[in-house]
């Protein structure tokens, strides 16, 4: 059954908005918006309990401290429900860590992770920054972003890699081909931009599993001639 009004979840901004990963959101509403599909944002703060009845959920990069806050709160408050439900879930950088089993943090603290995803991040000798192109499974384009992290995230076997990097960093580092996550309902990604902002057909593909059927097309703009402008580049 397709939804009639989409209820996106934008998990803890505050702590998990870093390099602009806050644009996820709104690139979801506005597409949504710009077919006539209704739409609602629920943002969650410190101070909220996360909605367990969201269609779709996103949750972004954050600097270890602040990550390591959104973990406590995330921590008992229903992300597995949402996960056994299969309800679609984007989570970029320290939102993807999270997610795993344990992260290190930088001054060498270990700290439990949800572990509704089989991955563990480790840390990098020197941060891996920088534009990456790679090769995504689910049928979508190549996808342009950039990476910003010190973890080195390795992928157990109950996951798989969202996409193969043809230039820049991976999931651990520049010698990693492997980026992001796919596993049940997740897509997990390091790319920042925002991923969304820059990758317009990943965003429709979330926005089609969270609507649990197509979507109207859109006509191609802006947003197409910038992923397209970024992928010139490498
Ligand atoms: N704090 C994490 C790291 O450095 C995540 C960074 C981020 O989300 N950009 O690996």
């Amino acid at each position: 059954m397709t939804a009639s009004r989409i209820r996106i979840v934008s998990v803890l901004p505050g702590l998990l908005g870093t390099y602009g990963d806050g644009g996820n959101v709104l690139v979801l509403e506005r597409r949504l918006a710009w077919r006539g599909v209704d739409v609602e944002v629920v943002t969650t703060t410190v101070d909220d309990p996360l909605p367990v009845g969201g269609d779709l959920y996103v949750l972004g990069g954050g600097e270890d401290e602040a990550q390591v806050l959104a973990l406590k709160l995330l921590r008992g408050a229903g992300l597995a429900t949402v996960l056994e439900r299969g309800t679609p879930v984007l989570a970029v950088c320290a939102g993807l860590q999270l997610l795993g089993s344990t992260l290190v943090v930088g001054d060498g603290t270990v700290v439990p992770g949800l572990d509704v995803l089989d991955l563990s991040t480790g840390r990098l000798e020197r941060r891996a920054v920088g534009e990456v192109i790679a090769r995504p499974g689910l049928g979508l384009p190549q996808l342009t972003g950039f990476a910003n992290h010190g973890g080195a995230t390795v992928l157990g076997p109950a996951a798989q890699p969202f996409a193969r990097v043809l230039s820049g960093p991976g999931n651990a580092g520049h010698a990693d081909p492997d980026e992001g996550v796919l596993q049940g309902s997740v897509v997990g990604t390091y790319l920042h931009g925002p991923v969304l902002a820059r990758n317009p057909a990943l965003a429709d593909l979330l926005l089609t599993r969270a609507h649990g059927g197509p979507l109207p097309d859109l006509p191609v703009g802006p947003p197409e001639a910038l992923h397209a402008a970024r992928l010139a580049d490498r």
